[in-house]
């Protein structure tokens, strides 16, 4: 069976349901990653022909084989679920709102990827999606730059995305000789449930996605290991 198949994990709603959509329109037969059965149900519904659901809490181990199991071959994972539980400043956030926001967005990564990647291996042009955020740049953080204004706030958030950079650089030298190209999305600011800001605020998640799918679908003389923003220029670490 020749279908390429992708996984986008939290592709209930926001940002993932539109790379999930897009990846769909795409010709890939694409797991719809949802912790809650019903809303993914929903969402595969929604995208129509191509989306399957996969049950898959990123928090959970068990959870995350039993997903695996039902997956052969992976050519596409879209490390999308995340959460961003307050805005508040470092200096008013404890160490369990830093192991919270962890789990998902850093933890959570980490055993979907290193689960998925005996899938992943039996592609012939393995794509890891990571999606960051621009508010993890150290250097937008410090600079003045017209893509994000330099402040101090949603500390655990911003430091566990920091963290999935990291991690994107360090997976993609150690996957770069198997033909992998793990790279990082910085989605911009979007109108989703994920925080306050970006349902006020947010612009279209379908723009984000597109920025997603460039990154899935890179041929393989392409950069492994960056950082994009969704329109493809890069992004300082
Ligand atoms: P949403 O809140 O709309 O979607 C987040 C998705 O992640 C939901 O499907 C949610 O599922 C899922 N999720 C959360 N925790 C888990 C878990 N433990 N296991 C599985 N799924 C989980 O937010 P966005 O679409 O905005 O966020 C998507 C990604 O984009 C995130 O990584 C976020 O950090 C990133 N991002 C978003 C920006 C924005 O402005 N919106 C800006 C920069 C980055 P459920 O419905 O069950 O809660």
């Amino acid at each position: 069976m020749n279908e390429r198949t992708a996984l986008v994990t939290g592709a209930n709603k926001g940002i993932g349901k539109d790379i999930a959509r897009l990846l769909a329109a795409e010709g890939f037969t694409v797991y719809v990653g949802s912790r809650d059965p019903g809303r993914g149900q929903r969402a595969v519904e929604e995208i129509g022909a191509g989306a399957r659901l996969l049950v898959l809490d990123v928090t959970d181990p068990d959870g995350i084989a039993q997903a695996a199991a039902q997956v052969d071959r992976l050519d596409v994972l879209v490390n999308n679920a995340g959460i961003s539980p307050s805005l508040a400043q470092p200096t008013d956030t404890g160490v369990e709102e830093y192991r919270r926001t962890y789990e998902t967005n850093v933890f959570g990564v980490v055993a979907v990827t290193n689960a998925f990647l005996p899938a992943l291996r039996r592609a012939p042009h393995p794509r890891i999606v990571n999606i960051s955020s621009g508010t993890a740049s150290l250097t937008w953080s410090t600079t003045p730059n017209p893509q994000f204004t330099p402040t101090s706030g949603a500390a655990a958030y911003r430091s566990s995305k920091a963290a999935l950079n990291a991690l994107t650089v360090l997976y993609a030298q150690a996957l770069a000789d198997d033909g992998f190209k793990v790279n990082a999305l910085a989605p911009g600011l979007r109108a989703t449930d994920l925080n306050p800001r970006a349902a006020a605020a947010g612009g279209d998640p379908a723009e984000a996605a597109q920025g997603a799918l460039r990154l899935a679908l890179l041929p393989d003389d392409s950069p492994t290991g960056g950082f994009f923003s969704w329109d493809g220029t890069p992004v300082p670490w």
